[in-house]
């Protein structure tokens, strides 16, 4: 079916509305940008893709899961940096107070002009240049037409802050990513559970960024989840061990599709080389081999998802736009219609977190291992569970054969293993659809029933929201306990006796 894959973030987004898959947030009290909730299907598809991360990130390189508070006092992030240097660039119109954060406004203004080259460099800006730029193009503000030169580029901290307490309380903020919870209890942990380096401690849960313009969906939403492991090691022992026994090198020779930082500053406007991963490391373009193995891992997981290789690729960030506590980054991004969206950052961290929550806590964050006294080096993933949601939905819309839009999800993202239909309302019927549903929970399949509207209507609902498989119970089915098993690629049937399902 590969040639009648859409890729298009409009069709998706039609098709996620209607059948409920997400449902933008307090709708029926107007519109409040960067807010989603999830309903029954998207809650499912949600779900499955926290399983396989626990599955690939956790439970197979004996790593550890936490959950740690959603909120924090202020000095957790004085600490952690977030506080001082957490921004975005803002301009805001000086007739009608429209807000855009001014990066992203230089991106769109480019792409409409379909100059990629130049949209693609805005990364590299200071914010000098990026109002220089808006300067030199006159450009207006997209609400009042209000020319935006007169106005300054200046710097919006995101954290959404609030208030602990009664009268006033303690200064406190909802947090902006899962990580800093990890690190106040990493060494507690260490010792709790007489641990080793290297070790990964995961979380799942929501963060939030008072974004200035929340957009394309799932993209840039101001409360969303993260899907976050801090891979704690000693950057001075050179053999990588998981799982107590060491890594072979194998795993260095997988090829990933990779943008340096010299072709994105190279005239040239290449989407990515096809390197392995050792020639990355090699040329010190992946900072150390903890950080290749969780890129090996990234890579993997994306194809178990069923993204294919040619959709993603994994872009060094430029030095001016690593986050402060980062030394290398290297983030995953997923193509969405023409753009390349970034769905997950990879990062080096170093000590930089743990030896600032020493130096405002007063506690020693040294730890013991191997007889040796040392501060770990952190390596981390950071996926935005939100996004590659997005991204695998967009990704996985095709059209059939009657030209209708469809999810092919594969079998670890699809919301339910099969769906049970019988064909017509009749007691006989319902009896053997509950036998067939009987069976299916006993071997551990999540099963969807519907016997509202016609069998072709359900069979398309069940197309649009991924379920690859739909049995139908016939009146056949009441002679011989056969019943159609009906494929989403092809809509091909085939008759299977109900004990061979
Ligand atoms: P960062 O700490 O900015 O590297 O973010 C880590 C991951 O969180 C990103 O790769 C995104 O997938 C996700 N993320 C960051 N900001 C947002 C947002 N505003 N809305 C949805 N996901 C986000």
């Amino acid at each position: 079916m590969e040639e009648n894959k859409i890729q298009n973030i409009n069709k998706a987004l039609n098709l996620a509305l209607r059948r409920g898959i997400i449902i933008p947030a307090f709708s029926i009290y107007g519109e409040l940008a960067g807010f989603y909730d999830y309903g029954p299907i998207g809650t499912r598809i949600k779900q499955k893709i926290i399983e396989q991360w626990r599955k690939f990130f956790i439970n197979d390189i004996g790593n550890l899961e936490i959950e740690t508070t959603i909120i924090a006092p202020e000095k957790v992030f004085e600490a952690s940096g977030h506080l001082k240097t957490f921004t975005d660039p803002i301009i805001n119109c000086i007739k009608c107070k429209a807000s855009y954060r001014a990066d992203k406004l230089l991106e769109e203004y480019f792409e409409n002009k379909k100059n990629q080259e130049k949209r693609q460099k805005i990364k590299q800006l200071n914010f000098n240049e990026m109002q220089q730029l808006i300067n030199e193009n006159k450009m207006k503000c997209q609400k009042c037409g209000q020319d935006l030169s007169l106005s300054k580029i200046e710097s919006f901290n995101l954290m959404l802050g609030t208030n602990i307490g009664p009268l006033n309380g303690v200064k406190g903020y909802l947090r902006p990513e899962t990580a800093q919870g990890i690190f106040l209890d990493f060494k507690t942990i260490f010792r709790t559970y007489g641990l080793k380096l290297p070790i990964g401690i995961g979380q799942i849960g929501k963060a939030f960024r008072n974004e200035i313009s929340p957009r394309n969906i799932l993209i840039r939403m101001r409360e969303f989840s993260q899907m976050e492991l801090e891979y704690f090691f000693d950057p001075e022992e050179n053999e990588l061990k998981i799982n107590n026994n060491s890594v072979d090198d194998a795993f260095l020779d997988q090829k990933i599709n990779l943008l340096s930082i010299a072709d994105q500053t190279d005239n040239k406007s290449i989407e990515y080389n096809e390197i392995t991963i050792k020639e990355a490391l090699d040329t010190k373009i992946i900072p150390n081999k903890l950080f290749a193995f969780i890129i090996y891992k990234e890579m993997e997981f994306m194809l178990h998802l069923g993204f294919k290789q040619d959709v993603f690729r994994f872009r060094q960030m430029l030095s001016n736009e690593l986050p402060h506590y980062s030394k290398a980054n290297i983030d995953l991004e997923v193509k969405l219609d023409d753009n390349f969206e970034e769905i997950a950052g990879n990062s080096y961290r170093t000590d930089f977190d743990l030896r600032n929550h020493e130096k405002y806590s007063n506690i020693d964050m040294n730890i013991v291992n191997n007889n040796k006294k040392l501060v770990p080096h952190v390596v981390e993933i950071s996926f935005g569970l939100d996004r590659l949601f997005w991204a695998n939905l967009v990704n996985s819309l095709y059209n059939d054969k009657r030209e209708w839009d469809i999810l092919l999800l594969n079998k670890n993202t699809a919301p339910y293993d099969f769906a049970v239909f019988p064909l017509q309302k009749d007691e006989k019927l319902m009896e053997n659809a509950n036998q067939v549903i009987s069976l299916l929970l006993q071997k551990n399949y999540s099963v969807y029933f519907s016997m509202s509207n016609s069998i072709g209507k359900r069979y398309a609902k069940a197309d649009e929201i991924g379920i690859n498989s739909s049995i139908t119970i016939d009146f056949q089915t009441l002679q011989d306990k056969t019943v159609t098993v009906r494929d989403i690629k092809d809509s091909t049937q085939i008759r299977k006796n109900i004990s061979d399902l």
